[in-house]
């Protein structure tokens, strides 16, 4: 059987096996950090993982800061407090430890530490990436403890700006981590209910680059791969938390959902970023209520490729309804609920909710063009069901 332990490169390098978590401080070193700022969230922050990992750094002779001030869904304020004390500490690098809100934080305070313009005026709009001083982004390490977003290997951050709720995407390319350090153990813990909204993150992910247009062959061998590993091992992970096969192939299709999204997403991320922004919701969670209704929203434009992903899942029935069957019997497996109603979003904040998703910057990457009334019509279909 594999030990599921190995070295990759792309799309940066990635340490990948169980209790390679010990491997960080050498790879600090290697990276040139001898100051590093750990950042995660407050939750993780009271499990042994994080006081292991600072006494390791500590133990190898790093002076390691710990930065805990970040909430699920990281707000402005969280980046703005973290590269204070990432300047005041005189710190030379991060390790961003944790979720997708850890290392999007992560991310950014190492990015945005030693710029010297205000923090939005990085958002993922035209070219502003090109306004960031390159000489000062510091580095990087990224160690997911969940397997869903794939922020590790991702070039932007997700901020919440909580001035008007809105979710921003800081781009860079020099935001990606130097090195990943892939553990699948350090998810042994994640809970059921968590468990399965991050695996359905790194399936729309899979399923929106894949449904994306555009010529990219190889973001949809990633893709498909991912939907696959997802299919067998999501419910095995989400029932059996200490099942290293299945926290192994989630962690590495989660890895594979971010690096197929360099494609482009749609409009599931274009309702869930304003959705998240404004109702403060998990965005795996939004991502799996809407994606059926976002199937089928899109059918007229995606059957050719929704029969070729349902033949490489073995689909009985292979077309679109054979692919939003077997979506909707996965939401049941994972016990999702099935409408945004099901966890609390009415329909009083729809038309802001909408006007954000048109100019959300997943929006033009949607296999149909998205406007104001249809999309109007799949809100509200989401929220009542
Ligand atoms: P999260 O990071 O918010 O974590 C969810 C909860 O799980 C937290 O309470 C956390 O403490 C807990 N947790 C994390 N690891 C754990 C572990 N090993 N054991 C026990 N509990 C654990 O959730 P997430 O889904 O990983 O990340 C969501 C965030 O990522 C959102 O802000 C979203 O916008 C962002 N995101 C970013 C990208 C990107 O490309 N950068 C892509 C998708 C989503």
């Amino acid at each position: 059987m594999t030990t599921f332990t190995t070295n990759w490169n792309y799309p940066t390098p990635i340490k990948f096996g169980p209790g390679r978590i010990r491997e960080l401080a050498q790879h600090c070193k290697a990276n040139g950090i001898q100051r590093p700022l750990v950042v995660t969230d407050a939750g993780l922050a009271k499990l042994p993982m994080i006081g292991e990992a600072m006494a390791a750094l500590t133990a190898a002779g790093l002076k390691a800061g710990l930065f805990t001030d970040v909430k699920p869904n990281p707000v402005d304020r969280n980046i703005h407090a973290g590269a204070h004390v990432f300047r005041d500490g005189g710190h030379d690098g991060v390790v961003a430890f944790g979720g997708g809100s850890a290392l999007d934080a992560g991310k950014a305070i190492a990015f945005f530490a030693h710029q010297s313009r205000p923090l939005w005026d990085f958002e993922d709009v035209g070219d502003n990436f090109l306004r960031a001083d390159v000489a000062k982004i510091m580095p990087s390490i990224a160690v997911p403890t969940t397997s869903g977003t794939g922020s590790e290997v991702g070039r932007v951050s997700v901020v919440t700006d909580e001035a008007s709720h809105t979710k921003r995407l800081i781009f860079h390319p020099k935001i990606m981590p130097v090195t990943v350090i892939a553990d699948p153990e350090l998810t042994f813990g994640v809970p059921p209910a968590i468990t399965a909204a991050t695996g359905m993150d790194a399936l729309a992910h899979c399923l929106e680059a894949y449904c994306a247009p555009g010529f990219h062959p190889m973001a949809d061998g990633i893709a498909l791969e991912g939907m696959r590993l997802i299919k067998d091992w999501l419910p095995v992970a989400t029932r059996e938390g200490r099942n290293l096969e299945a926290r192994a192939n989630m962690m590495v299709a989660a890895t594979m959902g971010a690096a197929a999204f360099q494609k482009g997403l749609g409009v599931i991320h274009s309702l869930a970023h304003p959705l998240g922004a404004i109702y403060d919701t998990h965005h795996g969670l939004l991502n799996a209520i809407l994606m059926p209704y976002v199937l089928d929203f899109n059918r007229a434009a995606i059957g050719e490729k929704m029969a070729r992903l349902a033949a490489y899942l073995g689909l009985e029935r292979q077309d679109t309804d054979g692919v939003i069957d077997w979506v909707l019997d996965l939401r049941s497996v994972l016990a999702i609920p099935d409408t945004l109603g099901g966890v609390g979003i009415g329909e009083d904040q729809v038309d802001r909710i909408v006007a954000a998703a048109l100019v959300d910057p997943t929006a033009p990457t949607n296999p149909l063009p998205l406007t104001a009334e249809p999309v109007k019509a799949l809100l509200i279909n989401a929220i009542r069901g």
